[in-house]
């Protein structure tokens, strides 16, 4: 694949996040590593929705910039820290969907093993603790996280996808923002079932034999640490007050 390949790419990707409403104005940002050492990237400031090939920005390990009109992306740090955790991995995407944020902002995990091709292609999405956007805070607080996942949210700021190509890692944001919209809906109809523990464990032995790439967090394993992921839905904490009521003798 060529340079103007990928560059392609970055813009087709840009323009779809965009168009899905994955990104507001000039939100979010995209790259692809080029070889050691070279990463194209978005600039800071353009609209990922409208960007042209000449547009992009090639940056070296350390977020110079070497070739490029613009600024390179002031989320590029955290870009960065992603490549060094997951080597294997050619492409990052940052955005900010806005119903994932939702569940950050209320906070509520979407680590929950509800979604069977959500486990199956992702596994859990974890959140990253809260760090100042466009500062290299941004990489500290996803580089344990994204060793052991492809798709985390980044607390009250949006979401991070890494990927073998551009679509891969594109393909998961989108992933990200579709079951925060049907968990959504889970909710308001006030309920969400979570998957029992051996069709997780199924799920996982299905990825394995088909050979999915990439690292699926273990939601499991979250939901059985994580308090806010065990918090019982308001109809089943209804019941827990009544019964606890009863018991107290003030039912
Ligand atoms: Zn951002």
């Amino acid at each position: 694949m060529t340079e103007l390949d990928l560059r392609k790419m970055i813009c087709e990707a840009g323009r779809r996040l965009y168009a899905k409403n994955l990104v507001a104005a000039t939100d979010g940002n995209i790259s692809v590593r080029l070889g050691p050492g070279r990463f194209l990237c978005t600039p800071s400031g353009v609209s990922k929705g409208f960007m042209q090939v000449n547009d992009l920005i090639v940056a070296d390990a350390k977020g110079n910039k070497l070739s490029g009109d613009g600024k390179v992306t002031s989320e590029f740090t955290t870009h960065l820290a992603a490549y060094e955790e997951r080597p294997e991995m050619n492409a990052v995407v940052h955005a900010h969907p806005p119903k994932a944020l939702g569940f950050t902002i209320a906070g509520v995990s979407l680590a929950d093993c509800v979604l069977p091709e959500v486990i199956y292609t992702i596994g859990g999405i974890p959140t990253a603790d809260y760090a100042t956007p466009a500062t290299p805070e941004g990489a500290v607080a996803i580089r344990g996280l994204i060793r052991k996942c492809d798709a985390l949210m980044m607390d009250r700021h949006g979401a991070l996808t890494v990927g073998s190509t551009v679509f891969d890692a594109y393909f998961k944001m989108e992933k990200i923002e579709h079951a925060a919209e049907s968990l959504l809906v889970g909710r308001l109809l006030g309920n969400v079932r979570r998957l029992a523990g051996p069709e997780i464990e199924k799920l996982y032995k299905v990825r394995e034999a088909y050979g999915v790439s990439g690292v699926a967090y273990k939601c499991s394993d979250e939901c059985e640490t994580a308090g806010e992921t065990m918090q019982p839905s308001e109809p089943e904490m209804d019941k827990i007050i009544e019964d606890t009521l009863k018991v107290l003798g003030r039912g």
